[in-house]
């Protein structure tokens, strides 16, 4: 694995390979990598000649207040890991490299950036959209891939890719979970054993609201009173951020599953919580077509 530190040289490096004729598939990470990581890039290797990943923990997509400093590091280990999966080129750059003295020029996807997570975390969306933009710049890759885990931020990318036509295929894969159905994430590591036991909640708020809507018992409208009231109910859940139905493509509040406002074939159910140090997230898309008062006329 070639482990390359500034955007210059994997430009270089990038092109040689594209001249050749490769394809090349790219996974964007902030590192302390888990399987949810590693399922992606297994994807990317089976679908593209030339296997890159980057690890870089952006400053810009942090607030003041967040957890940037403390964010879990773990370079070793990550690269052990990448090497065992086979990787071809390891991108790591320094913030320096990525925003040199007098940087200016920042990416607002609008709209979709302001709603659920955008909301609690202000300007977070502009930061991410402003790295992954560079990222594609540098990393030219045909196809790109994400987690669903973050399915805002996945939205957000589709549409700036779309926007500034950036040639890159963006390819959505599955959250990948621990036994107990909590969503991997690197965050995990800020709970405690107790708050991580409370974390389960999350998911299964979703399998029950999502079991809800398949058998129509409640509306996705309905559904959002019983998911704040199963979260809150749990102690160490210090706060329930957001726990709703959404339109999976505009991330609004769904207001109606009549055919002639809502006509889309999937509801999103989402949440965000604090718990402990921790602000987690997860979501669940679920097919409404078929189902007692989906898209009902
Ligand atoms: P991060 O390092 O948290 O920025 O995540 C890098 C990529 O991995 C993003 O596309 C995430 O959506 C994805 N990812 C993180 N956790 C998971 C998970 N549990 N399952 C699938 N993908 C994930």
């Amino acid at each position: 694995m070639e482990v390359i530190r500034n955007s210059r040289v994997m430009q270089q490096s990038v092109k040689e390979y594209i001249h050749r004729g490769n394809s090349i598939g790219f996974v964007p990470t902030m590192g302390a990598l888990h399987e949810g990581h590693l399922s992606l890039v297994r994807r990317c290797r089976e679908e593209n000649d030339i296997s890159v990943v980057s690890i870089f923990v952006n400053p810009m997509q942090f607030g003041a207040s967040e957890d940037f400093s403390r964010y879990p590091r773990d370079v070793e280990d990550d690269m052990a890991e990448l090497r065992k999966a086979g990787v071809d080129i390891l991108f790591m750059p320094v913030a320096e490299n990525i925003y040199p003295e007098g940087f200016a020029t920042y990416v607002n996807v609008e709209h979709l950036s302001d709603r659920l997570c955008g909301h609690f975390r202000p300007g977070h969306f502009r930061g991410v959209a402003t790295v992954v933009t560079k990222l594609l710049n540098i990393a030219r890759p045909t196809r790109a891939y994400f987690g669903q885990k973050d399915f805002q931020q996945f939205l957000i990318i589709k549409q700036l890719v779309r926007d500034l036509d950036i040639d890159t295929e963006t390819v959505m894969c599955p959250t990948v979970r621990e036994a107990d159905g909590l969503a991997m994430s690197s965050r995990n590591q800020y709970l405690s054993p107790e708050e991580r036991n409370a974390a389960t909640v999350i998911y299964r708020t979703l399998c029950e609201a999502k079991e809800m809507v398949i058998s129509g018992k409640l509306t996705p409208v309905e559904v959002k009173s019983l998911m704040e009231k199963t979260l809150s109910a749990v102690p160490l859940v210090e706060e329930v951020q957001y726990a709703s139905a959404f339109d999976p493509e505009t991330l609004e509040d769904i207001t109606s599953l009549n055919v002639t406002i809502y006509r889309k074939k999937n509801i999103l159910l989402a949440i965000a919580v604090r718990i402990g140090k921790a602000r987690l997230i997860d979501n669940e898309l679920v097919e409404i077509a078929g189902i007692k008062g989906g898209n009902e006329r």
